[in-house]
């Protein structure tokens, strides 16, 4: 359940990757703050993973994506398109899309594919692309994001979202082992941290238990949540190989899980 009092509200909408599965929607969270319902990343199966958490499309104001691998964008098209076609239902809040370089080029090539399907007013979408080359900010009235590249595709970047109180949460997107995430995380009440493959299976791009919790151990975070498991990860003891390397509060993600 989720505890009213925290000041920013977490629900896995998917944690899992590309293969398709019933247990594990692709990757996109769902975090809550002042009011605000913030969408981060969105894979195939997105769109449902919401109705069964009782969150509307209209009711999103900002999607923030890590990369652009399908298994994190896929559902960007279907929420346009619903968008436009409202049954009745309209767009009252600002929709925000939110990327690394390189988004506003993917979204045209999108727009070019569906063209008018998915064009929303311009007073409507908004489109802002985050340095990937050094750490960047953005301000908003209720909370305040800081990203810095990952270490996966060119264009990959981490968030660290942050409340006027100070309270953090931060979402790894697909990365290898890397400093950089460290330093984003560092002292953050939650680190929601991909880990792909178990150690014994490591690919390179991504992570594994012991890395993830020797990251969420250096950067000194209050609870790490594993997510982003490839169907492999069932024959693994994740959390132990995670233990290997973080002592601290630990919550392996399943879909529709609140934090
Ligand atoms: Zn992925
Ligand atoms: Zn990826």
């Amino acid at each position: 359940m989720t505890d009213a009092a925290l000041p920013i509200g977490v629900t896995i909408l998917g944690s899992g990757t590309c293969v398709p599965s019933l247990r594990r929607s692709s990757c996109a969270i769902l975090m809550e703050t002042g009011g605000k319902k913030l969408l981060f990343d969105a894979g195939a199966g997105t769109l449902r993973r919401m109705l069964e958490s009782g969150v509307s499309i209209f009711d999103i104001s900002c999607i923030f994506f890590s990369h652009f691998h399908p298994d994190h964008t896929a559902e960007l098209v279907p929420f346009l398109f619903a968008t436009k076609y409202s049954e009745g239902r309209h767009r009252k809040t600002p929709l925000t899309l939110i990327a690394g370089k390189g988004f506003s080029a993917f979204y045209q090539g999108l727009k070019q594919a569906y063209g008018a399907w998915i064009e929303l007013d311009t007073d409507v979408l908004s489109v802002i692309e985050m340095n990937t080359q050094t750490p960047d900010l953005l301000d908003f009235d209720q909370f305040s994001v800081r990203t810095r590249p990952a270490a996966h595709n060119p264009e990959s970047i981490s968030y660290r979202i942050t409340t006027p109180s100070g309270y953090s949460v931060v979402y790894s997107g697909d990365t290898d082992y890397c400093e950089n995430l460290i330093a984003l995380a560092a002292d953050a009440q939650v680190l929601i941290c991909e880990c792909s493959h178990a150690d014994e299976e490591k690919v390179q791009g991504h992570l594994s238990p012991s890395l993830a919790g020797g990251i969420a151990t250096s950067a000194n975070v209050q609870k790490l949540v594993l997510t982003h498991f490839y169907p492999r990860c069932d024959g693994f003891d994740i959390e132990k190989e995670c233990r290997k390397t973080y002592k601290g509060k630990l919550v392996l993600a399943e879909d529709l899980m609140r934090l």
